[in-house]
Formats: structure tokens, C-alpha cells, sequence
């Protein structure tokens, strides 16, 4: 663990560096669109088990914007841990959390039923590390991608009707919070 957290500024230099080194490329194969083609070039051999399919094609476009801003100005890694989830592989994951957890209840302040999930819809992204996710709460309103959560500092959502209301954890509606 802390190994790793000891390389994670050498993976940031690296990742950015390759950026950098292939735009020119990409600029070729991407005219206009070099950056962004660059950074996902990089990030890809960064993160080389991660996959965007699936995403909502508007969420996908938000979230690789974002990323790239993250990359090439600032120098961030944002990594998708999770993307688009099929509703049997989330109904599995929500099944499990019961059984760990004891009850449905209990479950649904990490886990949503699929009919629920935004990851399901393609519209939420589990991201790492740390500095990511925290460069992403600081400048994802701009690609309308929000923290929703206070207890999944991971977890961001497309929202592109605005910055939703902030919950303790899923499983809980803006409406019972009215009422509590
Ligand atoms: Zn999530």
C-alpha cells in the first residue's frame, strides 16, 4: 500500500510525459483533436484493464474531456475503476452486498438495486486514484460530472441538468432528506 502510493507521482510524470511525446501523432491521426487523443493513448497504458464501453455516449464524451484537462494542465491520473455495469452483473453485486452486510437496507448505502444504479444507465463512474477523484470534485462541474455521495469519494455522476444535491450515501432521495 504504501509502496504504491509511493509511485503514484512517478505514474503521474510518466502518464503525462507520454502524453506529451505522442500529440505530435496524434495530431496526425486526430487532427484537431491531438490532446485528447494523446492523453487517452497515455492513460490507456496506464490504466490497461479499464474500459469505457458502455458509458452513455454523452457521459463518455464528459468524462474523457475532464480527464484530459486533469492530464495534460494539471497533471492528474483519473482512472475509471467502474463504468457501465449490465443489470445482471449489478443485481450480483447488490446480492452479495446483502449477504455481507445482513440486509437489504443495510446494503443500499453502497449498493443500488439495478433498476436504480446509474451505473446501470451508463451514466456513473468509480474513478482513482485519490487525487483524481479529488481534482475531478474540484473542476468536474465544468463537464458536468459530480461527487454524489459523502461516503463513496470515488463514485461521479453525468448530471448535465446540474449539480445534484450531495447525499450521506446511496439509497437515500433528495425527497426523504426534505423530510428527515
Ligand atoms: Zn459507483
Amino acid at each position: 500500500m504504501h509502496e504504491e502510493r509511493r509511485r503514484d507521482p512517478v505514474y503521474r510524470t510518466i502518464t503525462r510525459m507520454t502524453a506529451f511525446a505522442l500529440a505530435p501523432v496524434a495530431c496526425l491521426v486526430t487532427p484537431g483533436r491531438a490532446r485528447q487523443t494523446a492523453c487517452r493513448w497515455a492513460l490507456s497504458l496506464r490504466f490497461p484493464a479499464e474500459t469505457l464501453d458502455g458509458l452513455h455516449p454523452d457521459a463518455r464524451v464528459a468524462f474523457e474531456a475532464a480527464r484530459t484537462r486533469a492530464l495534460w494542465w494539471h497533471g492528474e491520473l483519473i482512472g475509471l475503476t467502474s463504468g457501465y455495469r449490465t443489470a445482471a452483473r449489478q443485481a450480483v453485486l447488490y446480492a452479495e452486498e446483502i449477504h455481507r452486510s445482513g440486509s437489504a437496507e443495510a446494503a443500499r448505502r453502497w449498493v443500488l438495486p439495478p433498476h436504480e444504479s446509474r451505473h446501470v444507465a451508463g451514466t456513473a463512474m468509480d474513478v482513482r486514484p485519490t487525487e483524481g477523484a479529488r481534482w475531478l470534485e474540484e473542476h468536474g462541474a465544468r463537464h458536468d460530472l459530480y461527487r454524489v455521495y459523502d461516503n463513496e469519494w470515488w463514485h461521479f455522476e453525468y448530471r448535465p441538468e446540474g449539480r445534484p444535491r450531495r447525499l450521506p450515501h446511496p439509497g437515500v432521495s433528495g425527497a426523504a432528506m426534505d423530510q428527515a
